[in-house]
């Protein structure tokens, strides 16, 4: 037996699944999660000391690379000064400025803990803003574990949303209409009947969960103009995409402006960070200056502001996004080229330092149902091979897969070698 099989079977017997968030547990590629017990750099290391080159970077936050030093050094620093007050700092106003620097249609932002109560919270004032209690969600995009969010569509897109999990009432669920990504018809329509009645479209501006979808030109500029005419709040959730498609986010990148923001990932260095802002109008009707309740007991705190604040200034040095970018495309032409040179129908898709690989006969992916219609099963032996060759990518077909800056050109040379040395197996 392996560490990490030993340790799964131990794991099992304390936590649900042995995981304290469920796609880690492998179940949608098979065999054991890998159990880590260091990580520098481009690197994952195993605990029977494998190697892996990581895609996932801690799902979205390391875009650095692991135990990055600039951040070491703050946290250290931090450490030595106090762990948290539970009160304000002046890193909390660095923090926020830098944000509103780095996002311009934000004004005004509240830090909390994770990307959850980052849009849950944005959801709560888009809806005590506008008095509204209706909102607009796309089906395959996923705004975290908010009961509003975890909402699937009826059989028509204008039919009652449908929980997506047990314990999410079913008059809270309805209140969810859930329409196709990508297509802004359906959004017009809806608007058309019951625009009036919808407090805000939350939408992930590149769809990062089911796989890497951008958005088709006119999509987002389409969503900017129906809700300007009815009055409702456009959402970003740029949990994923913040920082990562360009320093401005999928807004920079696209040049559409929300309302309001949701962030995380990349602005905690790797700490547990979340944070809404947007127009100042709308977030001054946040406590304790407006009526909509919002809180958090760790929210702010200093050891998470300083790993994100650290990465959010080295991230701004110039030509970083340029250089992340450029690493993204070659990993994913490498992978198509593999793909093409072992005859696998594979279709590739990136935005900045976002990728995704479909294994489908489509030249691209732009809707949920493509997305449903992959081959996963090639896709779990695709997974698993990589793995055995030290490349660590996300264990679902669904996921998008994240570089980082301290991705070499030797390390990308070695992921495209698997590639072919896998795709030729497949
Ligand atoms: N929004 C998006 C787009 C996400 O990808 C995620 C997490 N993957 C979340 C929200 C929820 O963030 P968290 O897991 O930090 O609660």
């Amino acid at each position: 037996m392996t560490h990490s099989e030993t340790l799964f079977e131990e794991a099992q017997k304390y936590i649900p699944g042995g995981v304290n968030s469920p796609v880690r547990a492998f179940r949608g590629v098979g065999g054991t999660p890998v159990f880590f017990k260091h990580a520098e750099g481009a690197y994952l290391y195993d605990e029977d000391d494998r190697r892996y080159i990581d895609y996932i970077g801690s799902w979205g936050p390391m875009i650095l690379g692991h135990s990055d030093p600039r951040i070491k050094h703050a946290l250290h620093a931090q450490v030595d000064l106090g762990i948290g007050y539970g009160a304000p700092t002046s890193l909390e106003t660095e923090m926020a400025k830098k944000v509103c620097e780095l996002v311009p249609s934000i004004d005004l932002v509240r830090m909390v803990n994770s990307g959850t109560e980052a849009t849950m919270s944005a959801v709560r004032l888009a809806r005590g803003y506008t008095g509204r209690d209706k909102i607009v969600k796309f089906e395959g995009c996923y705004h975290g574990h908010v009961d509003s969010l975890l909402v699937k569509a009826g059989s028509g897109a204008l039919t009652l949303g449908q929980p997506n999990s047990p314990g999410i009432p079913a008059s809270l669920a309805e209140l969810t209409l859930t329409l196709n990504f990508n297509d802004i018809d359906s959004v017009r329509e809806t608007f058309a009947k019951m625009g009036d009645e919808i407090a805000a479209i939350i939408v992930e501006p590149v769809a990062g969960n089911m796989n890497c979808i951008p958005p088709v030109p006119g999509f987002l500029e389409g969503l900017r103009e129906v809700c300007d005419e009815h009055g409702t709040v456009l959402i970003f959730d740029e949990v994923m995409t913040g920082f990562r498609v360009s320093l401005g986010g999928a807004q920079g990148l696209y040049g559409v402006t929300p309302d309001l923001t949701a962030l995380g990932k990349v602005i905690g260095g790797g700490l547990p960070v979340g944070a809404f802002g947007g127009k100042r109008e709308i977030m001054e009707h946040i406590s304790p200056l407006g009526p909509v309740y919002q809180a958090g007991t760790l929210s702010g705190n200093p050891l998470a502001m300083c790993a994100g604040l650290t990465t959010l200034n080295a991230i701004s040095e110039p030509g970083f996004h340029d250089r992340l970018t450029e690493k993204t495309v070659a990993v994913r032409d490498g992978i198509k080229a593999a793909a093409d040179a072992a005859g696998i129908p594979l279709a590739v898709q990136s935005a900045g330092a976002m990728f995704g690989f479909f294994f489908t006969t489509e030249e691209s992916v732009t809707r949920f149902d493509q997305v449903m219609a992959c081959d996963v099963e090639r896709f779990k032996k695709f997974f698993q091979g990589m793995l055995k060759e030290g490349v660590y990518l996300a264990p679902s077909a669904f996921e998008a897969g994240f570089t980082t800056a301290a991705l070499s050109d030797a390390d990308i040379e070695h992921t495209i070698n698997a590639a072919h040395k896998v795709m030729a197996t497949l």
